[in-house]
């Protein structure tokens, strides 16, 4: 079964994704190949926006079990996501993508600030904004900053690349007998309460329509899938 082909996605690169299978904090081989694959799906036609997340280097939440204060935490979860917007805009460069970085917080002449309408010209040229910062909030995540984003550059599909194949009844970890659910609505994900993305990105995305698929993103060849419309992953609409 097929989906419908996207002409326009943004794509969340999490943190996990740039760290990949190794023990440091980027994979030179996970993210070279989610370059070639970046080129390949913009070669077919496909306008791409990267949101970047900074869980490699460090979650807010995690520091705040540290003891530490939860707004100074979130404040450096964002900068890493800065850090790794400008590394993954430099690894773009290396296969010759054009592509920009926008952060919505401020940091002088290192990056440009985020204004849609200069990513929106460049998604309009091919190229590929890469957003960094999240939202500039905190108490937020990069999954929220996701969905606003793509809401605000007109995305068709806000897909978002994980460890996991997409969303389960249970735990497949510990439950052998959870079922893979390959569609689920908005409202039944939030009755659920399900984990795969925050409620508040999903909260967001039920008002403003925006489906999302939720993909396993370390198969490979699985987001060149996504994107030919093939029915991989948890599609939430
Ligand atoms: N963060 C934030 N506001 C945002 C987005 C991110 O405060 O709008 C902080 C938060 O602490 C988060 C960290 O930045 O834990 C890194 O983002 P995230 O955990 O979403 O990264 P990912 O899991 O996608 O790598």
């Amino acid at each position: 079964m097929a989906r419908e082909r996207p002409g326009r996605i943004l794509l969340k690169v999490s943190g996990e994704l740039l760290s990949g299978f190794s023990d440091g904090v980027y994979d030179d081989r996970m993210i070279t190949s989610f370059c070639r694959d970046i080129k390949k799906i913009t070669e077919e036609g496909v306008q791409v926006s990267l949101l970047v997340g900074g869980g490699n280097i460090l979650r807010g939440s995690e520091m705040e079990r540290l003891g530490l204060g939860r707004v100074p935490s979130d404040q450096a979860g964002m900068m890493a996501t800065i850090v790794n917007s400008i590394i993954l805009q430099n690894w773009l460069t290396r296969f010759n993508i054009m592509s920009q970085t926008f952060s919505s917080i401020p940091v002088g002449f290192l990056v440009d600030e985020y204004v849609p309408q200069r990513a929106l010209e460049l998604i309009e040229k091919g190229g590929i904004p890469v957003l960094a910062g999240g939202t500039g909030n905190t108490y937020f995540t990069t999954d929220t900053a996701a969905i606003l984003r793509s809401i605000e550059l007109n995305v068709d599909v806000m897909v978002k690349g994980t460890k996991v194949r997409g969303l389960y009844d249970g735990d497949p970890m510990r439950d052998p007998s959870a079922n893979f659910i390959p569609h689920i609505d908005y409202q039944s994900y939030l009755d659920n309460r399900y984990g795969v993305m925050d409620m508040t990105a999903v909260m967001m995305a039920m008002q403003y329509r925006m489906p999302i698929i939720v993909f396993n993103i370390f198969e490979l060849g699985n987001l060149c899938k996504v994107v030919m419309g093939e029915e991989i992953g948890t599609y939430i609409s």
